[in-house]
């Protein structure tokens, strides 16, 4: 299994490889045009030349002469006017990128503030899903699979049984997964004693919006601030770090969920971090699950006020019931 620093560096690798590769390619179709055209050459690197006499100038402090601006003018219009003559078309030596919004860096900077593109993101979220061997788990933890059989149907806790409450759940589930790009859909915290099927419903959420292609990040709570904190704790701030990596895609994937809320050790950096996730995660309209096994009184006292106050405004609650019939788990190491 790869670890996560392991999964990012391939990622940086392969970024890397199709940069490399696309400034391959153009050289290429340079090459050809310049066979085709080689006055086209001429000129090029004569201009050239003029940039590194200005660049030498400047390294030893010279003046430089302005006729070099002069001379690189006349000969970019000699240039285009040969373009002009000969029909050149100059659209084959322009950069060809497989994601043009990032230009294959991966990576965006919007007004100084620098965020991880989509494509990145997805490629992240597949290499992830795949040696998390999800597709595996998801064997048996998907909605075809669900059976609500399982639950008990014959005592009733409050005004249904586990089973009328499972099924009850499964179609509020569905219905999320249908409704996921509604503004208006909420995000969901589930909470109740161990075992009840919270997060194997997490799961089957998981499932079927990988499968529609939704950045999904997947973490136990006690995992997810231990690795936030190994971002804001780290010298390291460079938006390639795996840590940096990880606190962009917990901000700006499709659905985060996290599992087992509580089970961290709850600190106050824990606190603020929740309150950051909770907030800006809602102010930006993306969806969060919540799954915890404290109840929502232990809930408020461990974590802030104004998180809850987010949480009630932005989330359905749901306190799920019955025994604990040991449902599988999600191992993520
Ligand atoms: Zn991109």
């Amino acid at each position: 299994m790869r670890t996560n620093q392991e999964i990012i560096s391939s990622i940086e690798l392969e970024y890397q490889n199709k940069r490399r590769r696309n400034e391959i390619n153009l050289q290429k179709r340079k090459r050809k045009l310049y066979e085709q055209y080689p006055y086209l050459e001429k000129i090029d690197d004569e201009i050239n030349m003029k940039y590194l006499s200005i660049v030498k100038d400047s390294i030893e402090e010279k003046n430089v002469n302005d006729k070099t601006y002069k001379d690189i003018d006349e000969l970019k219009k000699q240039k285009k006017q040969y373009i002009m003559e000969n029909n050149i078309d100059m659209s084959s030596i322009k950069m060809n990128y497989e994601c043009n919004i990032c230009k294959d860096t991966g990576i965006l900077e919007n007004n100084g503030k620098i965020s991880r593109c989509q494509c990145y993101i997805n490629r992240y979220n597949s290499l992830v899903y795949e040696n998390m061997n999800m597709s595996k788990l998801f064997e048996d933890c998907n909605f075809d699979k669900f059976d609500i059989e399982i639950f008990d149907d014959v005592k009733k806790i409050g005004k249904f049984t586990q089973r009328e409450f499972m099924s009850k759940m499964r179609n509020k589930a569905l219905s999320f997964i249908d409704n996921f790009d509604d503004k208006n859909e909420k995000s969901m915290l589930f909470y109740g004693q161990v075992g009840v099927g919270k997060s194997y419903l997490c799961l089957c959420i998981a499932e079927k919006l990988i499968k529609k292609r939704k950045n999904v990040v997947y973490e136990s709570s006690s995992e997810l601030f231990e690795k936030l904190a190994r971002y804001v704790f780290s010298s390291d701030k460079t938006q390639n770090s795996d840590a940096a990596v990880f606190n962009s895609l917990v901000y700006n994937c499709d659905l985060l969920i996290i599992d087992d809320l509580g089970s961290e050790m709850t600190n106050d950096f824990v606190r603020n971090q929740m309150f950051s996730i909770v907030n800006i995660r809602a102010v930006n309209g993306r969806k969060t699950i919540i799954s915890s096994n404290l109840t929502q009184d232990e809930l408020q006292e461990r974590y802030e006020q104004r998180t809850f106050s987010r949480i009630s405004s932005y989330y359905n609650t749901y306190k799920f019931i019955g025994r604990d019939l040991r449902m599988p788990k999600l191992q993520i190491k």
